[in-house]
């Protein structure tokens, strides 16, 4: 009896790469990559690459703790994440990376960059801001 050419691991939600809309995502293991496997009902199946070592993705899931509860929390729970960031009271995550703002006018336009930089931004000067300018935005 013939297979499916790749290991279904699992189910999590993602969002579509066009249009945004939250979809169903499976996560299966084909060859030695680890991918998102997405269907949107407007633009289709769409797969992303999220590891390129599958033994690595395992062993990532044996690092788990609770998630730390913000001092407060500054959306409220309305249309599910991830429409709700702010944070919401949903929140599961503990802090594992900071994140500090260099420029907001990086030209790469990267599709998954959570800065919200780009060319459009702010005419694409393209130039590095100040240390001063840190923590501003
Ligand atoms: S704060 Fe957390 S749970 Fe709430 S929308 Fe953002 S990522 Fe999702
Ligand atoms: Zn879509």
């Amino acid at each position: 009896m013939p297979t499916r050419p790749y290991l279904f691991y699992g189910l999590t939600n993602s969002l579509c790469s066009q249009c945004l809309t939250k979809v169903e995502a499976k996560i299966i293991f084909q060859d030695s990559g680890v991918y998102l496997a997405k269907h949107c009902p407007t633009h289709g199946r769409e797969e992303v690459l999220i590891a390129d070592d599958i033994d690595y993705y395992r062993q990532t899931q044996a690092f788990i703790k609770p998630g730390d509860l913000p001092l407060k929390f500054n959306t409220p729970i309305k249309y599910g994440c991830p429409y709700d960031c702010g944070l919401c009271p949903d929140h599961e995550q503990h802090s594992c990376l900071t994140l500090i703002e260099l420029t907001d006018r990086c030209n790469l336009t990267c599709p998954i960059c959570y800065a919200d930089s780009g060319v459009d931004e702010l005419g694409g000067a393209g130039t590095t801001s100040s240390p001063s300018h840190l923590g501003r935005n």
